[in-house]
This record gives C-alpha cells, structure tokens and sequence, in this order.
C-alpha cells in the first residue's frame, strides 16, 4: 500500500525547470530585449541542434506535432484524396494531419506484443485489400490510390522499419514516422547493420514538444526532421504562409513557425535529454523487475533491437479497470493512451468500421495501463507502485 508517502504523479513538469530555472529565464529575457521572437538565430540553432542529435540532414522548427505530421505529408507530394494508412491505436494527431493535408484515411493493425505496425498486417493490406492499377496499390476501402504510411513510435519504441521501408518501398509508399513519443529512440536495422534514430529512416519524422513529452517545450511546439533539402524546403514555406521571402508566396501555406522563446528553451533541455532518456530507462528495467512473476500483469516488451525512450510505461493487465480504481485509492495516478482505438472514435463513424476490425488494437486498448513515468522517479516511488500493484491483485 502506499501508506508511506505522499500521492505519486503521473508525470512532473515542474521539477525538471527548476535546475534550469536561471537559465530559461535569461534566455527568455533575451528573447525581450532582442526583441525577436519568431525565427532568427534561436531557431536556427535550436534546428541545427535537433537535427543533429536525431541524425537526420535537417530539423524544421515548427507549431506542434500535428504541423510536423502535416506539413511532412504535404511535402511528399502526393496525390489529393490518396490514401494514407496508420495504425488505429494513436492520438488522433496522426489521423487529424492526414486529413487536413486532404488525403484518405485507413488502418493496419498492430502488433500483439509492441503495439506497433504489424509489418505482416501492413503487407496483407497491400497484397489482398488492394487492386493495382498501373503498379499502384488501390485501396478497396477508400477507393484511392495508397501512397504513404505512418507508422508510429508508440510510447518510444520504435516500429519495425527495416520490414515497413521494405515493404512499402516494393509498392512505391511514402514513409513518414510518427516519432512525436520517440526522442532519441533507436532501432537495430539489420539492413544497414547499425543503430538508427527515430526521425532519421523514413521520408521525414515528425516530432512533438508539447510539454509532457521526452523533450517538451514550456508552450505549443514541434518539428519534422528529413534527409531531403527540397522536403526541407517546402516545410519551411508551408510553416511561413509559402513564403520564399517576405511577401512573396510561392504557395499558399500556414502558419505553423517555431517561436524563438520556446525553440531557446527546447536548446537548454535537449542538452540535458540523453541523460532524462538514461533514467527514463532505468526507471522501466526497475518496474520490470519489480513487477515480474505477477501472474495476470504483463511488462513492456522490448524486443533485441530496441532501445526505447520510455514516453510512457504501459503494463497490460486482465483486470485493468480494478487495478486503475485501487491505485487511485492509494493516490497513484495512471493513464490509459488510448482508450478508444480510432476507428472506433466517434469522430471516425463514417469511415463504418466495427468492433473486431482491429482486433490486436482492440485487445490492447482494454488491458493497457500506463504508469507513472517520468526521469525523476524514486526507485521508492517505483516500488510503492509496484507493491501497490501486487496488493491490488492479491485482494
Ligand atoms: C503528441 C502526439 C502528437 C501530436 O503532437 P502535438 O504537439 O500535440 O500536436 C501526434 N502523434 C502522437 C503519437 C503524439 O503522441
């Protein structure tokens, strides 16, 4: 029971601002007296920065995630009213984006074990639900042609790329990675026989600061990173109203820029993430160990050619509903990302999916429980969690 000490968070904003308290607030206080607040060097530096730690060319500063997925999705030129296909158990970002970029929607279901695109399900799709016209796949649910996919780095592990680069590259798919949980996560390619980040495989990946994320701005923010430096290009007019310089539009865009306060702040914290990933990991191998021999609870699956950042500690148990209510008896906050798959939200109805559409999604939805997980979590907050959760089943 957690009887000892006081009620445990799900995440803390609060701590992690308080060792760069000085240094935020003179950055900020730059920001004033310069007076520069959207782009300029800040920015740019903040950029520079990102890309290099994601290991992709370029990192593009822009609004929030959902700009980033938008704006990558608009720079692939595709086809008005092609279909792109995601997985059905994301926030709805993912999907939001495809249609605001004026394409299709449609789903692939995930994996039993990662929660990730199942790359067999992603094949399936592409061989049986589709007719080729001209060798492009046709989706026979949309009706359009197929000519992206997301997959998402859910929770921060990442989705198997090697099998879904491959896959969709036989049937010429644009690949843009929802890597808006994923900071610095890594993945083994065997194709490339070394590790990769998330952001630097697919076409572009698309990158969230909102403020509970790994890397969190304080504020709105995101970014897509790319290879490509006319992908590049493009997001950087679509962020800025199709500028190519000022006043002079080359298309019409958004406005969807990085402000140079937020981007100054993100500079100071990504300095201190590869240390916040170290503890976000520790803090995971201690619930995994804590937590196993526990019949009906099942810990986070890693597989070998893993590393994930751990955005989210998500354990599946039978008995979810049950063990959400006595934790929050005992002050211990939870989550549950997501409870809804989005095929099933009523947002999507018209899209006529029903229940058993998506069954691994489905599964999943009902049995995850996300814990507190956050870089400064006491191994005795872990175990007050983790005692709670024995108590909790042994009742
Ligand atoms: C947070 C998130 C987004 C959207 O990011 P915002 O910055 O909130 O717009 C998109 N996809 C996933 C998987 C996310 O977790």
């Amino acid at each position: 029971m957690n009887k000892t000490g006081g009620p445990i968070p799900f995440l803390d904003l609060i701590t992690p601002h308080m060792e760069l308290e000085k240094e935020i607030i003179e950055s900020v206080r730059e920001a004033l007296m310069g007076g520069r607040f959207i782009g300029g060097s800040a920015v740019e530096g903040f950029e520079r920065e990102f890309a290099a730690y994601t290991g992709a060319k370029h990192a593009i500063g822009v609004g929030s995630g959902t700009d980033a997925l938008r704006f990558a999705l608009m720079a692939a030129d595709l086809k008005e009213g092609d279909t792109v296909l995601t997985v059905p158990n994301s926030f709805i970002a993912t999907t939001e984006a495809i249609t605001q970029a004026g394409l299709k929607i449609d789903f692939v279901d995930v994996d039993a074990k990662t929660c990730n695109m199942a790359p067999e399900k992603l094949e399936e799709y592409l061989e049986n639900r589709c007719v080729y016209k001209n060798g492009s796949p046709v989706s026979r649910k949309t009706g359009t042609r197929v000519s992206a996919v997301i997959p998402v780095h859910l929770y921060g592990q990442m989705a198997q790329m090697d099998e879904i680069s491959e896959i969709s590259s036989r049937s010429n798919l644009v690949v843009i990675e929802d890597a808006c949980q994923a900071h610095g996560a890594q993945y083994f390619s065997k194709k490339h026989n070394m590790w990769e980040k998330a952001g630097a495989i697919g076409f572009a990946g698309a990158f969230s600061f909102y403020p509970g994320k790994n890397l969190g701005a304080c504020g709105e923010a995101g970014a897509v990173t790319t290879n490509s430096d006319e992908a590049a290009d493009k997001i950087r007019m679509l962020r800025d109203h199709g500028q190519s310089k000022k006043y002079y539009h080359e298309i019409e865009g958004f406005n969807g820029r990085l402000d140079a306060i937020q981007a100054s702040i993100l500079k100071i914290k990504l300095r201190l993430l590869p240390a916040w990933t170290v503890s976000r990991r520790s803090r995971a191998s201690l619930y995994n160990e804590l937590l196993s021999g526990i019949e009906s609870v099942v810990t986070p699956y890693e597989p070998e050619w893993s590393k994930a950042v751990y955005h989210l500690y998500v354990i599946r148990a039978k008995n979810r509903g049950a063990l959400q209510k006595s934790l929050a008896a005992v002050n211990i906050a939870t989550a549950l990302h997501y409870p809804v798959p989005l095929h099933l939200q009523r947002a999507y109805s018209h899209f006529g999916y029903a229940e058993g559409s998506f069954p691994s999604a489905e599964k999943a939805a009902v049995e995850i429980l996300s814990l507190p997980m956050f870089p400064g979590l006491t191994d005795e907050q872990v175990g007050r969690v983790s005692a709670a959760i024995r108590d909790s089943i042994s009742l």
